[in-house]
């Protein structure tokens, strides 16, 4: 992978780096969020507010509307924790919450499969390109659909 390697932390110690990411980032790292996180990280494909207000309902043992859960997508989402796939309408655990980069996601068509990747010489790229046309770049969304290796050889 061209550019730089950053560290990306797994399962408890991503939630520790995704919780001092948010603390750093003025809000407060309620039971509620921990829960929502933890529910995202454990999808291994991007997932809707519903789908993860499932899961929190059934973590909780207690109905959790999608609306509350969206909220705080949108909360992670900003702090760098979560990103958004736009293509599939759905979320995805940030793997690196301490390292900002314009991540560029290959979405599988057949299996919802989700891989992420970073190749900062691209999308720095795209940023350069969007302000030589005069548009000040905030958030390149970079996303590729087709066929993971599992699906295309199947
Ligand atoms: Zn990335
Ligand atoms: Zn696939």
């Amino acid at each position: 992978m061209p550019g730089h390697h950053h560290h990306e932390p797994q399962g408890d110690d991503l939630t520790v780096a995704a919780q001092g990411r948010l603390e750093q980032s003025g809000e407060q790292w309620t039971a509620m969020r921990a829960s929502v996180f933890e529910a995202l990280a454990g999808f291994d494909k991007p997932a809707s507010a519903y789908d993860i207000a499932e899961a929190v309902s059934k973590r909780e043992g207690r109905r959790v509307a999608a609306n509350s859960v969206y909220r705080i997508l949108d909360l992670f989402v900003g702090a760098n924790l979560a990103r958004r796939v736009e293509s599939a309408n759905a979320y995805i655990a940030n793997a690196h919450p301490d390292c900002l980069h314009d991540c560029i996601f290959l979405v599988c068509d057949s299996c919802g499969q989700t891989t992420h990747i970073d190749d900062d010489r691209l999308t720095r790229g795209v940023r350069e390109a969007a302000l030589a046309h005069g548009f000040t770049p905030v958030r390149p969304v970079i996303e590729v659909r087709g066929k993971c290796a599992d699906c295309a050889t199947n």
